[in-house]
């Protein structure tokens, strides 16, 4: 049979983390690569989903999600960040932000329009925007001083007649830069220029670091109205498996995305949704203790990694830390994490798989710190093995 994959799709064969996570099992290496947390969510939230299973929630929840969701979603906003919401209207719950960028991508873009995305980007984007027929035009983040920032003349430069959106996550992963309101600043004042749409992926908007705080662009002046401002409770909450997720935006833009969520998956699992809505009214402290918690296991890993050998680079937020592995004798990142279970017992992520532009990132290798502090010792002990030749 010839190939049956459509062809914008092929290019989206198998994920480098089920390439790296295989590699993990086979030869026992401990995965720091794929990010997700090995504790669990507030345990009361926890009781409160199965609470919500044997209490009935078992049917289809309305199509917006369920309506104390999205109650606990806009007073949320409301305290965070003086944003007002409308539950009736102004909230969609969706099936984690993936289905929510995915919705708002083939709502908002018709086939050939260009999508603005930053590079290293999360990997979900380039196949929302494959789906939708539209075109991503990549602008590169590179480290200035050892953070990760753009060129807004660079920034500037990529808007074309064509450019209809554009996607800024921040906290961004895979770099940990969480944008200053001086680069937000620079990504609003675009979109009002060019009457872009900004679709804002906010899944780590409680995990910054160093009293660093993350600034939504939907509170910049003038962009509320153009926003499709995205978020989730998987990351929040260490509950990466629930795919609970939300949109916040004016009516137009939520009856847009709702319009093919609809069709997508109709609606998300009732259970999670009450869980989460109990989450973010009672669990904030939680939530803050774990910001605490992961902000002492980006040390514990950055230390690990710097006398292993390898140049750190600072994250303000997320789960990962990026590093340089030119100062270890290595050039590619792809071929040195292919080697790495082999070489140390560890699995790490190439940034490199995250770019248009892949040799931009050849020499980046990601490593998730999401983990439990005798995972990250015993990791940075095997990996201290590099340096020991
Ligand atoms: C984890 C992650 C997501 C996916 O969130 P879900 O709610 O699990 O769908 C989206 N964007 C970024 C940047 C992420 O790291």
């Amino acid at each position: 049979m010839t190939e049956p994959l459509v062809s914008r799709m092929r290019a989206f064969g198998t994920t480098i983390f089920a390439e790296m996570s295989a590699l993990a099992v086979q030869t026992g290496a401990i995965n720091l690569g794929q990010g997700f947390p090995d504790t669990d969510g507030p345990a009361a939230m926890l009781d409160r989903a199965v609470q919500a299973i044997t209490s009935g929630a078992n049917q289809y929840p309305p199509g917006p999600g369920v309506l104390e969701l999205r109650q606990a979603v806009s007073e949320h906003r409301m305290a965070q960040y003086r944003l007002d919401y409308d539950p009736a209207g102004e909230v969609l719950v969706t099936v984690g932000a993936t289905e929510a960028i995915a919705a708002s991508v083939l709502a908002l873009c018709e086939p050939g329009d260009e999508v603005i995305a930053f590079e290293p980007y999360y990997d979900s984007y380039a196949a929302s925007i494959a789906l939708a027929q539209a075109r991503l035009a990549a602008v590169t983040l590179r480290p200035v001083n050892g953070r990760f920032t753009f060129d807004p003349d660079e920034l500037r430069a990529a808007v074309t007649p064509r450019t209809r959106a554009i996607l800024v996550n921040s906290p961004h992963n895979p770099t940990g830069t969480v944008f200053t309101r001086d680069e937000l600043t620079v990504i609003a004042e675009l979109c009002q220029e060019h009457g872009l749409i900004a679709i804002t992926d906010e899944v780590y908007e409680h995990l910054t670091f160093d009293g660093v705080e993350h600034v939504p662009l939907a509170t910049l002046p003038g962009m509320r109205e153009r926003t499709v401002m995205i978020s989730s409770a998987g990351k929040t909450f260490s509950v990466t498996g629930w795919k609970t997720g939300w949109v916040c935006a004016p009516p137009e833009l939520v009856r847009a995305v709702s319009t093919v969520k609809q069709f997508l998956t109709f609606t998300a699992s009732a259970p999670w949704q009450l869980a989460v809505a109990y989450g973010l009214r009672t669990e904030l402290e939680w939530v803050a203790a774990l910001r605490a918690g992961l902000q002492d296991k980006r040390d514990r890993l950055m230390d690990g990694l710097a006398a292993a050998g390898f140049e750190v680079l600072r994250p303000s937020g997320t789960y990962f830390v990026q590093t340089d592995i030119r100062p270890l004798g290595f050039e590619d990142g792809l071929e040195f994490t292919r080697r790495l279970p082999e070489l140390a017992g560890v699995v790490a992520i190439p940034t490199q798989v995250f770019y248009d532009h892949p040799e931009r990132g050849s020499h980046f290798v990601r490593f998730a710190f999401c983990k439990k502090d005798e995972v990250i010792d015993e990791a940075v002990t095997r990996l201290k093995r590099l340096s020991q030749g």
